[in-house]
């Protein structure tokens, strides 16, 4: 069979190489290199799945998670591992289950798919600007940037619409379109959060650890716990990125830092209690410092209009009460989300209820396939999202009739 993919990014050589062993492929990429936006994960050394359960997968799948079930299940995270060893790329993993190549080079998971793609016919700086289905042949009519060929197959592996200046620019959507998908609305995922606070550029840069992020989201309570950081016009780091994926439909969104998460309200007056008594003659630009970086510690000060050359002496039973309830919930004034181009993923894309979860073809039309972040799928970081790219594509490739 002729089978054309279009993108030759994580989803589509991982497909066009299975599927070479027993068909002719080609695949198309307007860019003039392969896998464009996987040169740029994990910061250049490509998190490329995450060592856990299928389980663990799911629920780090933010949306999308009853429709991934079959394809994980065919292609594990595991069975990511086993691939990329099996092809001489070694592994290793890290923190929180992160698996990324020995050499820390997004370069050689790149080379490794490249490799395995070797039988196919892989057409570069040829971007494919329509696809349609001529009944009388029974086959696609694919018209791109160069010339017009025809497919018995074809699987439409573009990415999402984010970082667009990678190649992903949303062409998939026209595609699906075209051929009566729905497209959930496209939302950017694991995106930095802007916020309306004057604040933040007296912190811009400034990283925090083991505290949590706390939203409420159209009424829903969200919480996550870890490391995030002051931008020059928001927040960014791993909770807010996270954060950003739950909170990028809702309507009304109240952000808030609980900066002593492991401390209940009790634990922490009698801690400042404890500090007031041994530092009563330090300023409170110097007390606060006991608790949170200071430049942060002058933001809260600020807020409880309290001088920070103020003695500790002068902190009077109705200050610290505040500041307790300061520390832990220190108020953001959510603006928005970054845009779009800024999200690691996109959020939204083709409908998953058309898609056949077991094969990722079009329930639209017969020989027509989805696969990789074209899909309404987006999953926290972590290796998720490449794990999804490499499952969805997996099982399409071996389904594929
Ligand atoms: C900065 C950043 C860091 C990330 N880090 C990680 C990470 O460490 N781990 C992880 O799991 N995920 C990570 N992700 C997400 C991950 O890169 C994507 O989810 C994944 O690449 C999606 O794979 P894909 O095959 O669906 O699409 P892509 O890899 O985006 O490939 C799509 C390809 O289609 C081509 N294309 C599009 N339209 C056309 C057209 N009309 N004609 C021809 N070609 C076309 C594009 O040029 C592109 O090469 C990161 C994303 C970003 C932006």
């Amino acid at each position: 069979m002729k089978i054309a993919i279009i993108g030759a990014g994580a989803s589509g050589l991982f497909a066009g190489g299975i599927l070479s062993e027993k068909h002719e492929v080609t695949i198309f990429d307007k860019n003039e290199k392969c896998g464009k936006k996987l040169y740029i994960t994990g910061k250049g050394r490509c998190n490329l799945t995450n060592n856990c359960s299928q389980e663990q997968f799911l629920a780090n799948t933010v949306n999308g998670s009853k429709f991934m079930f079959s394809s994980i299940h065919q292609f594990s995270p595991q069975d990511i591992i086993d691939f990329f060893e099996k092809h001489g790329l070694k592994t290793k993993t890290e923190r929180g289950g992160r698996v990324f190549p020995a050499s820390d080079k997004s370069s050689d998971v790149i080379k490794t798919l490249q490799k395995f793609c070797s039988n196919c016919q892989i057409k570069l700086k040829e971007e494919v600007l329509d696809i349609c289905f001529v009944a009388s042949e029974n086959l696609f009519k694919i018209l791109t940037s160069k010339a017009v060929y025809y497919f018995d197959r074809v699987i439409v592996a573009t990415g999402g619409q984010t970082y667009s200046s990678t190649g992903s620019s949303g062409d998939g959507y026209k595609f699906a379109k075209a051929f009566g998908h729905k497209i959930m609305p496209i939302q950017p995922g694991l995106v930095p959060i802007e916020l309306e606070d004057k604040f933040i550029k007296q912190i811009q840069g400034v990283t925090l650890k083991n505290v949590s992020l706390n939203a409420v989201a159209d009424g829903k309570k969200f919480s996550f716990f870890g490391e995030m950081l002051f931008t020059d016009r928001g927040i960014s780091g791993p909770i807010a990125l996270t954060m950003s994926s739950f909170i990028n439909r809702a309507k009304a969104i109240e952000l808030a830092i609980d900066f002593k998460p492991a401390l209940t309200k009790e634990m922490l007056e009698k801690r400042v209690l404890k500090d007031v008594q041994n530092n009563l003659n330090k300023t409170m630009g110097n007390f606060v410092n006991l608790f949170l970086p200071r430049s942060v510690g002058e933001v809260l000060l600020q807020r409880l209009k309290i001088d920070s050359h103020q003695k500790v002496n002068e902190f009077t039973a109705a200050g610290r009460k505040d500041f307790i309830a300061l520390v832990k919930n220190f108020t953001l004034n959510f603006k928005s989300l970054y845009p779009l181009d800024s999200g690691i993923i996109t959020s939204g894309g083709v409908v998953l209820d058309q898609i056949n979860p077991k094969t990722m073809e079009s329930k639209l039309q017969k020989g027509l396939y989805f696969i990789g972040e074209v899909l309404a799928v987006d999953c926290l970081t972590g290796g998720y999202n490449l794990t999804s790219a490499f499952a969805t594509a997996y099982s399409c490739a071996v389904n594929l009739k």
